[in-house]
């Protein structure tokens, strides 16, 4: 055997034994409420794919037309030849929606987050973050040679003692998600940008799991708060409620000018295909419609945890449409999983490095597309398994 593979299936075989082995499962449709994989019907509660826009009739329709307008690849970066009408009609469209200067479009969430903190930060800097926030976070602060400082989940008066002893870095920032991703709950953002003024330190937004959903606009948790104005940095993607794939940033005009010319994950990659950047226009399009399907997704999370409550299950203080189901040891929520999955539910378990061990959980989301009967049928499923 070769040394290379030897050495990595000794690790694989640990990943094993401690049940933290990933495997991936493969379907042969978009991510709907339903969904058949070997010929058996499934409900899915694990797709990202909120509002259901990621197959919604106008969505492909404006990707469909864009590539009978431009064909599918963009050929160079965004600085190079890269740039269409679309991209900027696009971040004109974010820019208008957030109601911010300017927007910039990068390729996906990670590279957006990766890219920003990466150039704004550096040595004699200080980055401040949630203990919770997306690795995708975590991997820009790494990437921007900071000094990087960690604070407990949601705790605004550790993060005021930080930035009280944080006088001599350049630069501070501070960053969070909006909605934790895995734990489904929302940063105070009211505190945190209230010290960050005070410590002249400026704060970043991860609205992932908001954008479309929170807020009167759908603009998110900043919107939904009344904080939008104390924001510097608000990041998003178009590929969780806005069913596409792709990253975003609005702020200033000076902010995006600087990203343009500095984030690395911007100007090094070839830009997003123009169809990718037209179903985002007619995505946002759609949340700017109306409330009526973030109002649907966040009554079917009600009525989701009140009855995972009601069994006597631990949501983890979650508020919105992430619903975690608490069970601690991988193995055992692996096993719950499983279960579910007999019974015709998706819900895969979330293990370590994911979340914290002997915090390994389910993690539900519902689709403002799921009807009544479903979100009956998961807790129908949910009663049986605890009985057995
Ligand atoms: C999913 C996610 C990202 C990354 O976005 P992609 O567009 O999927 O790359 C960043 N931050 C958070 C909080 C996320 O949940």
């Amino acid at each position: 055997m070769r040394s290379i593979d030897a050495s990595l299936n000794m690790e694989l075989e640990a990943i094993r034994s401690e049940g933290l082995y990933r495997t991936i499962r493969t379907f042969f449709e978009s991510q709907g409420p339903r969904l058949q994989l070997d010929g058996r019907d499934y409900l899915c509660f694990c797709s990202n794919n909120y509002l259901g826009l990621a197959a919604h009739p106008a969505v492909k329709e404006a990707a469909c037309r864009a590539i009978e307008e431009y064909g599918w690849g963009s050929g160079a970066s965004r600085l190079i030849s890269g740039t269409m009408r679309l991209h900027e009609e696009l971040e004109k469209k974010l820019a208008d929606f957030k109601g911010a200067e300017a927007a910039i479009v990068f390729p996906t969430g990670y590279m957006a987050n990766v890219g920003v903190i990466s150039s704004l930060t550096g040595s004699g800097d200080l980055v401040v973050v949630d203990k919770l926030n997306h690795a995708s976070i975590v991997d820009g602060c790494r990437l921007s040679g900071a000094q990087i400082r960690v604070y407990p989940h949601r705790d605004v008066s550790r993060l005021e003692r930080i930035l009280k002893g944080a006088a001599k870095y350049k630069r501070r920032l501070v960053i969070t998600d909006s909605i934790f991703s895995m734990d489904g709950d929302l940063a105070l953002l009211d505190g945190i940008v209230k010290v960050a003024k005070r410590f002249d330190s400026w704060v970043m937004v991860d609205e992932a799991h908001a954008t479309g959903v929170l807020g009167a606009n759908g603009r998110g948790g900043a919107e939904l708060l009344g904080v939008e104005k104390g924001i510097d940095i608000s990041m998003g993607t178009l590929s969780k409620a806005l069913g596409g794939t792709g990253g975003f940033v609005t702020g200033s005009a000076a902010l995006v000018d600087f990203l343009r010319n500095r984030a690395r994950s911007f100007i090094y990659t070839t830009s997003p295909p123009p169809a990718s950047c037209a179903a985002a226009i007619a995505a946002i399009n759609m949340v700017r419609k109306g409330p009526n399907l973030r109002v649907s997704l966040l009554e079917k999370a009600e009525k989701l945890r009140r009855g995972l409550c009601s069994l006597g299950i631990d949501t983890m203080g979650s508020q919105f449409h992430i619903v975690p189901v608490l069970v601690g040891d991988a193995g055992e929520a692996l096993k719950l999983s499983r279960q579910l999955f007999e019974k015709g539910v998706l819900a895969p378990a979330i293990r370590p490095p994911t979340v914290r061990k002997g915090k390994s959980r389910l993690r539900l989301s519902p689709m403002a597309t799921h009807r009544d009967e479903d979100i009956k049928y998961l807790l129908e499923a949910f009663r049986n398994v605890l009985k057995g």
